[in-house]
């Protein structure tokens, strides 16, 4: 997504726009499969640029304990202070990016990337209360009770048990 600022007047300015789904080249595709919507309100004053952009789209993840594939409404912010000339200016909450001053867009689409990508979250669960996955019998604990006292216990097969066991670590 591209921002025209070679001949834009000083003051506020909106522009919004639609990323399809699945077109952005990195490899964090299947996480967001639909359509991203991106809105900027840009303040230019000065030699600055200041762009704040939100990101909004349905992200697809899957359950870290039971595997369960599920949806989550994704919204990020992001704040950057586009700064025509050599970088000399310090703020304490923009990412400051240095521009030329004959460059005619904003190009915000890698930025766009990066913030999908540090914003999956590390621990991914379908629900804070998600069971997961008896490693015993793989019943799914959220819906199924766990089948392993079931099985009646033959010995025979415990030092197959306890090999498969270490294999898994
Ligand atoms: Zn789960
Ligand atoms: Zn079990």
């Amino acid at each position: 997504m591209k921002i025209p600022i070679l001949h834009l007047e000083e003051g506020y300015h909106h522009f919004s726009g639609v990323i399809k789904g699945g077109s952005l080249n990195f490899y964090r595709n299947e996480v967001y499969p639909r359509d991203l919507s991106v809105e900027v309100d840009l303040n230019k004053f000065e030699k600055n640029i200041s762009c704040q952009i939100s990101i909004s789209t349905l992200a697809h993840y899957q359950c870290d304990r039971c595997l369960a594939e599920y949806d989550r409404n994704f919204s990020e912010r992001l704040d950057i202070l586009f700064h025509v000339g050599p970088q000399e200016i310090e703020t304490d909450e923009d990412e400051v990016v240095s521009i030329s001053p004959d460059l005619k867009e904003i190009d915000i689409t890698l930025y766009i990337e990066e913030c999908l990508i540090v914003s999956i979250p590390m621990k991914l669960l379908c629900k804070e209360s998600c069971k997961g996955i008896c490693a015993g019998c793989g019943a799914d604990l959220n819906t199924e009770n766990c089948k392993c006292a079931e099985t009646p216990h033959d010995s025979r097969w415990d030092k197959l048990m306890e090999i498969k066991k270490s294999n898994r670590k």
